[in-house]
């Protein structure tokens, strides 16, 4: 089948094509699809995109027009797909939907690590001569209590992580975990999580229940100096009640790897160019933000599951076989 590959960076090509050993054409387009891209996958049968491709309805529907019979997301997370329309057109979509929940709950703990103990600006003192340790001190991460929201695949991770630190693991999830439960876990509403939790680490979807959980009414709610970490997706925050959070200190700490407007910036080297984004410039302001690129997937054993599960997506829909990776 022939497949019009988005977003692709190079370890993408790499990663797809020792999984796919000549199965599949692959085209591989550096461009984002969207509204503006969408006529270069005219003609194919597959489109694979990642989490910051847009697949509106429109853009299925002129695709459609054009034979587009199958959507392969290289990513757990759908947010970005017009499932309905893709339902009414009769066009499946299949998505990875565990690659590495350890990377990414592994990445939140170093978003945790780095803030606390400022092991990167160490890193850059003791290159320069500076070995003196003013302004470095963090605070002991047993004992406190950790505000989990979403315990699927990637929370469950986490919390386990969380309670070999010592720390007491408070959660809210629409659908708890007995399993987190019998180990430990305690379940709470979201608005005791704001207000108990030390950390809080997001693991929940985007969608339209979760769209800005974290407001300014939520920031309102949570002690002087809370740590915030999401790795989860860019829209669960909203950006400018979380400026207002670390102006006036209810954020102590702010660990992101996502941001709502990430496709504009992230994946792309932009070191030479002016950034005209002045909410994240803002946020790279704060001596207190740690902001990575979408990395806390980027494992090579998470990029080798991605490419076998997205090569596997697409064979099993070309011999008609069941879809067990399908959404919706
Ligand atoms: P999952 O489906 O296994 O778990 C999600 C959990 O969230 C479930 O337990 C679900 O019940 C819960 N949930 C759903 N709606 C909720 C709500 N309104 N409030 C509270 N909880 C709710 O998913 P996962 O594999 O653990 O992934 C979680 C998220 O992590 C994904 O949706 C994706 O956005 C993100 N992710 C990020 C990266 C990255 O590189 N940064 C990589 C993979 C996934």
């Amino acid at each position: 089948m022939k497949v019009a590959v988005f977003s692709t960076q190079s370890y993408d090509r790499v990663y797809l094509d020792a999984a796919n050993q000549g199965q599949h054409e692959f085209h591989y387009f550096e461009p984002h699809l969207n509204e503006e891209t969408w006529a270069i996958a005219k003609g194919y049968e597959g489109i694979c995109v990642f989490v910051n491709d847009r697949v509106t309805g429109d853009v299925i529907e002129k695709l459609h027009a054009e034979g587009l019979r199958i959507i392969a997301l290289r990513c757990a997370g759908f947010n970005n797909v017009d499932l309905s329309k893709a339902k009414e057109l009769g066009i499946p979509v299949v998505r990875v939907p565990a690659y590495s929940p350890h990377a990414v709950a592994e990445h939140a703990v170093a978003l945790i690590l780095t803030l606390n103990r400022k092991t990167h600006k160490a890193y850059n003192r003791v290159r320069e001569g500076n070995f003196a340790l003013n302004r470095l001190e963090g605070f002991d991460i047993y004992g406190k209590t950790v505000g989990v929201i979403g315990t699927g695949k990637i929370g469950q991770v986490f919390c386990r992580i969380m309670k070999g630190f010592g720390t007491k693991v408070i959660a809210y999830d629409k659908y708890p975990s007995e399993e987190m439960k019998v180990e430990g876990v305690t379940y709470v509403d979201l608005s005791t999580l704001f207000q108990t939790a030390e950390i809080i680490s997001l693991h929940c979807p985007l969608n339209e229940e979760t769209y800005h959980l974290l407001n300014a009414e939520a920031f309102d709610m949570m002690q002087m100096g809370t740590m915030l970490i999401n790795t989860s997706r860019g829209g669960l925050v909203d950006t400018h009640a979380a400026i207002q959070a670390l102006k006036h200190k209810k954020l102590g700490y702010l660990g992101i790897d996502v941001y709502e407007q990430e496709e504009k910036l992230f994946f792309k080297d932009l070191s030479e160019t002016i950034i005209n984004d002045d909410t994240i410039a803002r946020l790279m302001s704060f001596p207190n933000v740690l902001i990575t690129a979408h990395q806390a997937f980027f494992t090579q054993h998470a990029l080798r599951q991605i490419a076998e599960t997205t090569v596997n997506n697409l064979a099993d829909f070309e011999s008609e076989k069941l879809l067990p990776n399908a959404v919706g």
